[in-house]
């Protein structure tokens, strides 16, 4: 029997367990077939909102696994609804991509520049490869002036074919290190996405949680109250990972070579 038979409804990181950049990681695509042709309910829960569900769901498609854009359940949701009621109908300082943008002026919140900093009453940090010291500059202009802080998730690093990129954890360090001030994560491993995916569910009942980063998808599964599955195909692997599974605290209920290993 395929391990997944242990189950009927999946939360499924996408980075470092689907895909890798834009490569899918092998035998990824038609194991997430398989399931879904199996019964299984998933819904993919991530903290990259650098695209929207809609565009995570076209590529899903063009691998051949076809599910709804409600399917897909990004940090950027959660965290535009911290922003507004970090900061109900005021102004925002987003330092992320315009997807993320687009989320927090959905909350009611008006974005501001870099240039009127002091304006934001949150500022919104993200993974984002436009970050630079005016943006880190304008941020700890508005922290200071009070704004509070909200931020995707604390994760270091983002895997990649031929080795991790910096993740949002390490543009929120420098955020926070010139502030002083924490953020607040709406991302993996705290509740806020958890809940809103595992509304997403229709009626699973036996739900595991299934990614690659021990400090944030199977922190946060255990955290939700749910089995976890951690895959080495990302930032816990043999291949350059920064998280090491035989060193770490955090313990899953199972771990996997990569998604396929879960139907075999
Ligand atoms: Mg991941």
């Amino acid at each position: 029997m395929p391990l997944s038979d242990n189950y009927d409804g999946f939360l499924i990181d996408l980075d470092g367990v689907v895909w890798t950049g834009r490569e899918p990681v092998p035998g990824s695509p038609e194991a997430l077939a398989t399931m879904l042709e199996a019964g299984k309910e998933i819904v993919f829960v991530t903290n990259n909102p650098s695209k929207r569900p809609e565009e995570y769901a076209e590529r899903l498609a063009g691998m051949g696994v076809q599910v709804g854009p409600e399917r897909i359940v990004t940090a950027g949701i959660v965290t535009a609804r911290l922003a507004a009621e970090a900061a109900p109908g005021g102004a925002a300082l987003v330092l992320g991509f315009e997807p993320l943008k687009e989320l927090v002026a959905g909350e009611g919140l008006r974005l501001v520049d870099f240039e009127e900093p002091t304006e934001a009453a949150v500022v919104v940090v993200s993974g984002w490869r436009e970050f630079d010291y005016m943006s880190l500059l304008a941020a700890k202009r508005a922290l200071d002036a009070g704004a509070a802080l909200v931020a995707t998730s604390h994760d270091a690093t983002m895997p990649m074919p031929g080795g991790e990129w910096p993740g949002t954890g390490a543009i929120l360090a420098a955020v926070e290190v010139a502030s002083g001030k924490k953020a607040e994560i709406a991302g993996k491993p705290e509740r806020h996405l958890f809940d809103l995916a595992l509304s997403r569910m229709n009626g699973a009942k036996r739900v595991a949680m299934i990614g690659d980063r021990l400090s944030s998808d199977i922190a946060g599964g255990q955290g939700a109250g749910l089995d976890t599955i951690l895959v080495l195909s990302g930032t816990s692997g043999p291949g350059g990972g920064s998280e090491d599974p035989a060193t770490s605290d955090v313990k899953p209920t199972l771990t996997v070579a990569n998604l396929a290993a879960l139907v075999a």
